[in-house]
């Protein structure tokens, strides 16, 4: 499997992406806002008003590090458990809500691809720019379908590739130039931040990761791509 540039065991990415993960916990939300513009918010948004959580539903935000997606569910009314599998990641999140005391959420240690949850727990699973770092991606989605009751439903936010003549150019520039130097100069950490854009460019496209979903048992999956596909909404449901 690939991690950043190299070629690697797959044990040793996800140890890796492990690493990545504690080297930019404390810094991790400032970054997204300066890597984004901000814009990261107005996807998260988004998101969660196609998730359309309900009042007492159980959802699980798989990779859900520093709690962005589960507060804006919790703040719903939904029950959400936040799992990550980084401590470090889940520490930032327990902490961010104790202050902006937010309710209804658990935090749990869990590797997408095994999960402890019993079959048919969640009505929803959430994972916003976490797939693409889970070292055996097909195995994360069989887990995500296990765990959903009949009705349950996916939601995946991701990088992805865009489809915008131009703007993809413009796009890969940024990212290979800009990205490493503000995490340089920021969490002063360039390599972490190499590795994200990498990882970014060899996820599967929209149609490809669409069709891995459908792999995993999910029916009426759907793809709603943003500024062309840069980011991408997948889901489906389990039936
Ligand atoms: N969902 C949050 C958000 O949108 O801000 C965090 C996204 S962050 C870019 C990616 C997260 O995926 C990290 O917290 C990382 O620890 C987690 N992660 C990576 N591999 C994982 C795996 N195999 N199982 C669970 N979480 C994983």
């Amino acid at each position: 499997v690939s991690f950043g540039y190299e070629d690697v065991a797959p044990d040793e990415k996800t140890r890796r992406v492990g690493g990545v993960f504690s080297n930019v916990a404390a810094r991790y939300d400032i970054m997204n806002d300066a890597m984004s513009g901000g814009m990261h918010r107005l996807w998260k948004d988004r998101f969660v008003r196609r998730v359309k959580p309900r009042e007492g539903e159980t959802i699980l935000d798989m990779a859900g590090g520093t709690g962005d997606i589960a507060f804006r569910m919790a703040k719903r009314g939904a029950q959400v458990t936040v799992a990550d599998i980084n401590a470090e990641m889940l520490a930032v999140g327990m902490e961010r809500a104790e202050k902006r005391k937010i309710e209804g959420l658990n935090w749990a240690e869990e590797n997408a691809e095994a999960l402890s949850f019993e079959d048919k727990s969640f009505d929803a699973y959430t994972i916003a720019f976490g797939i693409r770092n889970v070292t055996h991606i097909q195995q994360a989605l069989e887990e995500a379908h296990r765990v959903l009751k009949r009705g349950g439903r996916f939601f995946c936010l991701e990088f992805s590739t865009t489809l915008w003549p131009g703007f993809a150019e413009i796009y890969d520039a940024y990212s290979h130039k800009v990205v490493p130097k503000i995490g340089k100069a920021l969490a002063h950490d360039e390599d972490s931040y190499r590795y994200l854009i990498e990882s970014i460019r060899r996820f599967p496209d929209m149609d490809a990761f669409k069709a891995m979903i459908g792999e995993a048992g999910f029916v009426q999956t759907r793809v709603e791509p943003m500024l062309g596909g840069l980011v991408a909404i997948h889901s489906g449901y389990r039936i």
